[in-house]
């Protein structure tokens, strides 16, 4: 939809504009408004390059999309009628519960097998746990491949299936080959889309799922959106988006929490909306309250970090994994409101 700036455009810019147009296939409908014409693109107009080179012209005050560019992620794709199933969990008819320590501690392998347990029998449905660590200053411990047997040793022992962030194309091919079910995305790599267009492409063929977190830096809807679409145009399109808070960050929490995106997630796009309140609010007191929030603000499941003693746990832990019991009793209170919402 082209907005020109002046009330009409004259026969020559119509002219112009038209013949832009249908070097892409479309064409121009001219709507006569009573202060100013309006002019509908006709066509699939969701040609970036066709759009750069009309906002571009000097007497064009603004081009609107009216499809979304976001095709196969889009609420009207094909795609919204899959069932999605994950760990059992029909997405959607019952919460997902993903739970785990940040870190895995390659030294210490029966802090990450207790925790599996305890994970589970707080009502988890999923172990997470990193292996890779994107961490913020260089100095900080960057994960190692050997945490990953100690993962697959807690998936086998209690049959919770893992999600783990992948950075590279290498820690990729490791993840793909150990079977590993959900790959995580994280946050500073939301935008990387080499790395994303690998993730789809080597994923497609697998029965593995993908967690993609949101950029930090305030990512909006449609930028998230478009990122995922790049892992469904590569073929998989088992896809999980996972707010997880943007900075700059509301004084007194890590990040800016942002469960509050999922109903406008929700109203775009098919995709589950999984969020993650450790990260957003950076503080264990304050888990509880985001996991009820992002609940109340429709989300399909949560990824939560937890350890059975997080004073031990080598990443995030010590300030914001719950414990065993709490995660429970959050667990239960989720589901709780989850039917209040839904009878
Ligand atoms: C994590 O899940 O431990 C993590 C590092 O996530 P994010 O990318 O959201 O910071
Ligand atoms: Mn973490």
């Amino acid at each position: 939809m082209i907005i020109p700036k002046e009330k009409l455009l004259s026969a020559e810019q119509l002219h112009e504009v038209t013949a832009i147009v249908e070097e892409f296939g479309c064409r121009i409908q001219e709507i006569v408004g009573a202060h100013r014409n309006i002019y509908a693109i006709l066509g699939d107009e969701r040609h970036e390059l066709m759009f750069n080179r009309l906002i571009g012209l000097p007497y064009v005050a603004r081009v609107d999309h009216i499809e979304s560019s976001y095709r196969l992620l889009d609420k009207d794709s094909e795609l919204a009628n899959q069932r999605l199933v994950l760990a059992g969990v029909p997405l959607g008819e019952e919460p997902l519960f993903i739970a785990g320590p940040c870190t895995v501690d390659p030294n210490n392998p029966e802090l990450t097998l207790e925790t599996a347990f305890a994970v589970k029998e707080a009502g988890a449905q999923m172990l997470r746990g990193g292996v890779w660590k994107p961490r913020t200053m260089p100095y900080s411990y960057q994960g190692n491949h050997t945490a990953l047997d100690i993962l697959l040793e807690a998936r086998e022992a209690t049959g919770l299936p893992l999600v783990v962030e992948v950075m590279d194309e290498e820690q990729l091919k490791i993840a793909l080959a150990a079977k590993v079910d959900v790959l995580q995305i994280g946050t500073r790599n939301a935008l990387n889309y080499s790395l994303l267009k690998a993730v789809g492409r080597l994923s497609a063929p697998t029965d593995s799922w993908v967690l993609l977190k949101r950029g930090r830096h305030m990512a909006g809807a449609d930028e998230f959106l478009a990122a995922a679409e790049y892992l469904a145009v590569e073929g998989n399109p088992r896809i999980l988006l996972c707010p997880r808070g943007t900075t700059p960050k509301l004084e007194g929490y890590r990040n800016h929490p942002d469960e509050s995106i999922t109903p406008l997630l929700k109203e775009r796009t098919w995709a589950p909306v999984v969020c993650d309140p450790s990260h957003s609010t950076g503080r264990a007191a304050y888990v509880p309250a985001a996991t009820l929030a992002a609940i109340a603000y429709g989300a399909d499941g949560l990824a939560i970090e937890a350890n059975v003693d997080p004073r031990k746990g080598i990443g995030d832990d010590p300030k914001q994994a719950l414990d065993p019991d709490t995660l429970r009793s959050t667990i239960v209170r989720s589901r709780a409101l989850w039917d209040l919402m839904r009878h």
